[in-house]
């Protein structure tokens, strides 16, 4: 089955580095295949070049964030229709770094989707409990609160969900096998249940390449979402090859 491999860069690299990103995955590309779907979120300043530099390939590029609003007086921010406008496929949104860093609320996040939405880009909308609520055991209760932002969009079949617990982010620290099939399992039912949404459902929360396969194989993870080891193309390239 085709998975969904996502790479966050967030706020890393340089123009020279995202070049040569794109030469080595190129070559891998040429080397070896995937039947799983590609897609790079590198800053949005590099999403033209790199758009650019990946042209003969079959990846696909995400943007970080979007706004909430279409357009006008909104110093620094970036449209989902200028997105789309250069060649953007997919924007993530709710990010547990936006939500902390941002102090991005659920009504927000929700503007956000359907900004995504109308202008034609897949959201990858991210959730995930903190280390705490995991502790406490309230991690089904912090996804179901969280899965609210979906009320505005039931039926919709464009919509990705990534589940990141905050404390497997960029830790080291990886959520068991068993955690994870059962977070993605129970996101799936909510979403089927209360809110008729059918859609992939990624894992996030320091995927390398050693660890991919096992994530990969579980039967309710779809895909992942992969952020510091995506800014090295072997190793993105050995995740994304690794079923
Ligand atoms: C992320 O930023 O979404 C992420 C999962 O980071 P890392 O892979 O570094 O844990």
């Amino acid at each position: 089955m085709t998975k969904l491999i996502v790479a966050n860069w967030k706020m890393n690299g340089t123009l020279e580095s995202t070049r040569k990103f794109c030469q080595q995955i190129t070559s891998f590309t040429q080397e070896s295949k995937t039947r799983n779907t590609l897609v790079i979120c590198p800053p949005a300043l590099y999403l033209k070049s790199l758009k650019n530099d990946l042209k003969e390939g079959d990846i696909k590029t995400g943007a970080q964030d979007c706004s909430a609003f279409s357009e006008g007086a909104y110093t620094g921010e970036i449209s989902a229709r200028m997105l789309d406008d250069i060649g953007c496929e997919y924007v993530l949104i709710g990010h547990s770094e936006r939500r902390q860093y941002h102090q991005e609320s659920n009504d927000l996040l929700s503007q956000k989707i359907q900004r995504a939405l109308e202008a034609g880009l897949c959201p990858i909308f991210c959730i995930g409990e903190s280390e705490g609520d995991h502790e406490a055991g309230r991690t089904q209760d912090v996804l179901r609160e969280q899965l609210k932002v979906l009320g505005a969009f039931k039926g919709n079949k464009s919509i990705v969900l990534a589940y990141e617990p905050v404390w497997a982010i960029g830790t080291g620290k990886v959520a068991t096998l068993e955690d994870i099939q059962n977070a993605c399992a129970f996101i799936k039912e909510i979403l089927f249940n209360e809110y008729a949404v059918v859609s992939p459902i990624l894992y996030g929360g320091s995927v390398k390449g050693k660890n991919a396969s096992s994530i990969l194989s579980l039967p309710a993870a779809d895909g992942v979402l992969v952020g510091g080891a995506s800014l090295q193309a072997s190793e993105f390239w050995e995740i994304a090859t690794a079923v």
